[in-house]
């Protein structure tokens, strides 16, 4: 009887130590494989406040639809598993009331959230505008010396190209201070013009908006990918 009250202290004894070894390895191999290299993305939904950019054929305020789309690329982001940081994340702009130079001191403070960020990349959120109303097409635009720029601008505009509506076929330099203020490959992304009556009504469909923030995002995942 005593031999048999041993016996079974001595298999809860091993059970116990055979857990403890169980949980000790559990707990190395899921220290080892996580947590995994992690990304940081600005993004930035353009204007804001006093400025409205740009003003669609039927009144659509740029700065409000930047706005929709940069939430939806943060939310898209987000899900991926990147780290997120917003320029702006409701209708004010960022500049100081007491700033004399508003659009300047705007701009300056996205510069200061990018610093403060050390992204990997900043998406800026904007849509086109042209006097002849017959211009149309999402395209993207990097800093003219830029190298990782352009492979990010090439890298969204290919799934412009495949997922989008009449969208243009190449991305361009563009001399914007949001891509010249960092070193970090930055774009912008206008994701069409506001100012055709057809485009503008293809910006405004959640539809279309999901296509463009999907788009976005696949073209950072194979950007990040192959380079
Ligand atoms: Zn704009």
């Amino acid at each position: 009887m005593k031999f048999l009250v041993i016996k079974k202290k001595a298999i809860y004894i091993f059970l116990a130590i055979l857990l403890a070894v169980l949980c000790a390895v559990s707990f190395m191999v899921v220290s080892t494989s996580s947590p995994k290299p992690m990304y940081t993305i600005v993004i930035d939904a353009g204007h804001g406040g006093i400025d409205n950019g740009s003003i669609g054929y039927s009144g659509t305020l740029e700065s409000e639809i930047n706005l929709w789309y940069a939430k939806t690329l943060q939310q898209y982001c987000t899900e991926f598993g990147f780290f997120v940081t917003m320029t702006r994340s409701n209708d004010n702009g960022l500049y100081s009331p007491f700033a004399k130079n508003k659009k300047k001191d705007d701009m300056k403070q996205r510069q200061k959230i990018i610093e403060n960020t050390s992204p990997d990349i900043v998406i800026s959120i904007h849509m086109n505008s042209f006097p002849e109303s017959s211009s149309r097409g999402a395209q993207v635009f990097y800093a003219k010396d830029s190298e990782a720029g352009k492979l990010l601008a090439d890298s969204i505009q290919d799934q412009f190209v495949k997922n989008l509506v009449k969208p243009r076929q190449s991305s361009e330099v563009g001399d914007y201070y949001i891509v010249n203020c960092t070193t970090a490959p930055s774009v912008i992304v206008e994701c069409g013009f506001v100012s055709n009556p057809e485009e503008e009504q293809l910006l405004l469909q959640e539809d279309y908006k999901d296509k463009v923030c999907y788009s976005v995002v696949c073209g950072i995942l194979k950007y990040l990918m192959i380079n």
